[in-house]
């Protein structure tokens, strides 16, 4: 999508922190981090929310939500532990309409979901 922050990170038309990539996803730090450790992992393939996910997308979610650990071990926050959030729409403050996981951590979480 051309108007697409994040289409726009996968293309490299915006800088962004790569942390992993393959042919499928893409990690990289969030520009304005709410914990010290916090990064974005989304799939190449623009989706713009949960709710357009379909069963297409079974495969690419398998190995997108596979990357989970093997991105935070590379952030060094895998035994120490971690927060995954997706945000979904208007009520969950969503900004961008590209699906995402935020992977956050490097201290310890309040269980206070706002
Ligand atoms: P949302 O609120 O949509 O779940 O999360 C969007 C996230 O994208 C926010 O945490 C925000 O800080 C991050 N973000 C917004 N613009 C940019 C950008 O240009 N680069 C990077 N790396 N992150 C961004
Ligand atoms: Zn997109």
């Amino acid at each position: 999508m051309d108007n697409c922050l994040f289409c726009r990170i996968v293309n490299r038309e915006i800088p962004s922190r790569i942390v992993y990539e393959d042919d499928l996803v893409l990690g990289f730090y969030d520009i304005q981090p709410k914990s010290p450790v916090h990064v974005l992992l989304i799939p190449k393939e623009h989706i713009g929310s949960f709710n357009e996910l379909t069963r297409d997308h079974d495969r690419l979610m398998a190995h997108l939500t596979a990357h989970i650990p093997i991105v935070a071990e590379k952030l060094g926050i895998k035994n120490s532990g971690y927060r995954v959030v997706v945000n979904c729409g208007r009520d969950s403050g969503q900004e961008v309409a590209h699906l995402h996981y935020h992977i956050l951590g490097g201290r310890p979480m309040e269980n206070n979901f706002g």
